[in-house]
């Protein structure tokens, strides 16, 4: 039996505004069937570069009006947050919000933005087309990105941090284990210290069937734990159903790495809830 959190929360939630299936409030109800206190809403932000994954300029207006109505209309049942899920190259108006989680799904490679947020197949042509099939050389890249987050936007939350392991359970892009590649992502947990407070063990590739673990990884995690980055779960949720994908797992998964608590968001802001 599923073992009672001491507070439910997601903050990482899309919604037929961007790619989620579900509106904003079917997902809020589920939430709350499930035992949720709260919800943060995500959406993508808008991507000139990627219309098809992000909320459109005017969807993004409608989403919060909608977010805003849902706050009003929940309160005292349900604490609902204003959220964004940032692309790193969106080159839009930040202010507003009630938390942002900032991200990498594309790569700049000359002029062009390249999404790596993609079937192993496209990836693969994408590590063999700009990378010369170094597999490394692209996992570089990719952290060097995450790294500059912080220069796009005052972030909340550093989103699905090594995003790029998505398909290493089923295809070898590159080795997670060599010492460079670590190096890399430990790089850039460094650089982000201090800057981001939080980042989040993101259950969203265990949902849509990709894999059997959250990102990120058990070293990584150890890492951000050492550099003192505060824990967030979340599902990157894109179907209501699963809005509580693996919770339970993950607090277990963070304690092992020597976690002492999981941060939630409350009105009054991110606190710390024991684990
Ligand atoms: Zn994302
Ligand atoms: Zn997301």
């Amino acid at each position: 039996m599923r073992k009672k959190m001491s507070y439910l929360q997601n903050l990482h939630t899309h919604s037929s505004y961007c790619d989620g299936m579900d509106t904003p409030e079917r997902m809020l109800m589920i939430a709350k069937e499930k035992g949720f206190q709260s919800i943060g809403f995500s959406g993508h932000s808008y991507m000139y570069y990627a219309p098809s994954h992000s909320m459109t300029e005017a969807g993004t207006k409608l989403y919060e009006q909608e977010i805003r109505y849902l706050k009003q209309r929940y309160d005292g049942i349900m604490d609902v947050f204003y959220g964004l899920e940032v692309d790193i190259f969106s080159d839009i108006d930040l202010t507003g919000y009630d938390y942002l989680i900032g991200s990498v799904h594309y790569l700049k490679i000359g002029d062009k933005i390249v999404g790596i947020d993609r079937p192993a197949q496209i990836v693969h042509e994408v590590i063999d087309r700009y990378f010369r099939g170094d597999g490394l050389a692209y996992a570089k890249a990719f952290y060097q990105t995450v790294a500059q987050l912080p220069e796009y936007g005052n972030f909340d939350i550093i989103g699905h941090f090594d995003l790029i392991t998505k398909h290493m359970e089923k295809e070898m892009l590159f080795d997670t284990e060599a010492k460079e590649y670590r190096w890399a992502a430990i790089e850039a947990a460094e650089a982000l210290a201090g800057k981001i407070p939080y980042f989040e063990v993101n259950t969203g590739a265990i949902a849509r069937g990709f894999r059997t673990t959250p990102y990120p990884q058990p070293f990584l995690l150890k890492e951000l734990n050492r550099l003192g980055f505060g824990a967030v779960i979340s599902s990157d949720c894109h179907d209501a159903r699963q809005v509580d994908c693996y919770f339970t797992e993950s607090e277990e998964l963070l304690k092992s790495c020597g976690f002492k608590a999981q941060y939630v968001l409350k009105k009054e802001g991110f606190v710390p809830i024991e684990l």
